[in-house]
């Protein structure tokens, strides 16, 4: 099967077969397909789109590509969530440890920053030492410890999305439902999970800007979910303006930690809450969401699910003293403030025009394999509704010796709207995809 003749069928619209999804994933994987038949052939399937079909058995050919976790603890439920990528989106930080907390175990696979967006793997190698290359045993050692843990494809799990994931966030491909569909599923899956919950993003900083994007996102995720058998729930989410208030790889964390004691931004612990209390109760912990939301709030409140973090991190071989002393978390030399060009309340703050100027500054990647630099990014100091005075700060861009600083200066004035009325806050949940029951 040449690459030349797959590039071919999908650029003129054709279906892939199973047969054929898999000669793709496994010449990616080995190497025999060069990166621009690659790329080729992704920018294809962005541009034509896949069917349910194609995109299920792209998945199963990804998950295929690696080994499966192997479950040693049958006692307790095993459940993830996943988002599909946001702008100060660091709610994978607060719930795999609030949902140990809460009697699940979380195998959370994650993956790295991609275009404006920032990843939780890239966040947490923010803490010195943290090991996010684990192999099956240490996952699951690391699981028998902490009850959940935080890490990236391998060699051996989902390497195929590894290969993928790297090549779309330079060529363009990123925001394809099918892709980014089959990326997710392709670690969810290799989890061997009982329960899983979705953050699908919607609007200016997600990669589905309209609800109707992202519905027929959530739909796909929770078939192909259910195909496999793993009980599946979307929760869509606003992604207009930045989740919390920092951005940037160590500012997330150090936010991250804050919502973990009970004194995070009121946006961060309200989804983590929400989503933490969608898996346990997919989890079948307990009966129904207030119930659940009850548990998960007890969990922050007692630091049992701060405690779990710490020993997350320990057991990962980070620096457990930058968790309880987050100054000692990488901190950028420079500081640089947007001042707000007049008086009045902030209707608008673009999450992508801040996830790129985070991104300029050096916390997120133009080229596959690129360096990021964990201390930098960006502080919003205004959020949408604020009253401000001419002159103000809305924001604060934490910089390196002024790399990026004059293309992040620009793109971070440019997200702030500032008008005379506030703005409708708008819901933070959205609604919610889940699986049709079963025909009996
Ligand atoms: N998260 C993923 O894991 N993959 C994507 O493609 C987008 C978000």
């Amino acid at each position: 099967m040449q690459a030349v003749d797959l590039i071919r069928k999908k650029r003129d619209g054709g279906a892939l077969d199973a047969a054929e999804l898999r000669a793709f994933v496994d010449g990616a994987c080995d190497g025999t397909w060069p990166d621009y038949q690659v790329a080729a052939l992704l920018m294809a399937i962005a541009i034509r789109g896949m069917t349910t079909d194609e995109t299920a058995a792209l998945t199963e050919a990804m998950v295929s590509s690696g080994t499966r976790l192997a479950r040693r603890d049958r006692s307790r439920p095993r459940a993830d969530k996943h988002s599909t990528g946001g702008v100060g989106d660091k709610t994978s930080l607060v719930v795999a440890p609030l949902a140990a907390a809460c009697g699940l175990v979380v195998p959370m696979m994650s993956g790295r920053a991609l275009v404006h967006t920032g990843g939780t793997l890239d966040k947490l190698e923010a803490i010195p030492g943290f090991r996010t290359a684990l192999d099956p045993e240490a996952c699951e050692r690391v699981l028998a410890e902490a009850g959940c843990a935080i890490f990236g494809q391998t060699d051996t799990i989902a390497p195929a999305d590894r290969r993928l994931y790297a090549l779309r966030d330079v060529t363009a491909t990123v925001d394809s439902v099918p892709l980014i569909a089959a990326s997710i599923m392709s670690k969810k899956l290799a989890e061997d999970l009982d329960a899983l919950v979705l953050d699908v993003k919607v609007g200016r900083g997600a990669f589905m800007k309209t609800e109707r994007e992202a519905r027929a996102l959530a739909a796909l995720l929770v078939d192909i979910g259910a195909r496999h058998g793993v009980g599946t729930t979307a929760v869509l989410s606003a992604m207009d303006a930045p989740l919390g208030r920092a951005v940037g790889n160590a500012l997330e964390v150090a936010e991250g930690i804050e919502a973990l004691q009970g004194r995070g931004p009121a946006d961060v612990e309200r989804l983590a809450v929400e989503l933490t209390a969608e898996m346990i109760v997919l989890a079948g912990v307990e009966p129904g969401h207030d119930a659940a939301v009850r548990r998960a709030r007890r969990a922050l409140e007692t630091g049992a699910a701060f405690e779990r973090f710490r020993t997350m991190v320990a057991a990962q071989g980070g620096d457990v003293r930058a968790v309880d002393d987050p100054s000692r978390l990488p901190s950028a030399p420079g500081r640089d403030p947007i001042a707000a060009a007049r008086a009045g309340v902030v209707a608008r703050v673009d999450a992508e025009a801040i996830g790129r100027a985070s991104m300029a500054l050096g916390a997120g990647r133009s080229q596959a394999g690129q360096a990021i630099d964990p201390a930098v990014g960006v502080r919003v100091l205004a959020r949408p509704g604020a009253t401000v005075e001419r002159g103000q700060p809305l924001a604060e861009l934490h910089h390196r010796d002024g790399v990026g600083l004059d293309t992040a200066r620009a793109l971070a004035a440019s997200a702030f709207v500032i008008g005379d009325q506030a703005p409708d806050p708008g819901a933070l949940v959205l609604g919610h995809v889940r699986a049709a029951p079963a025909a009996s």
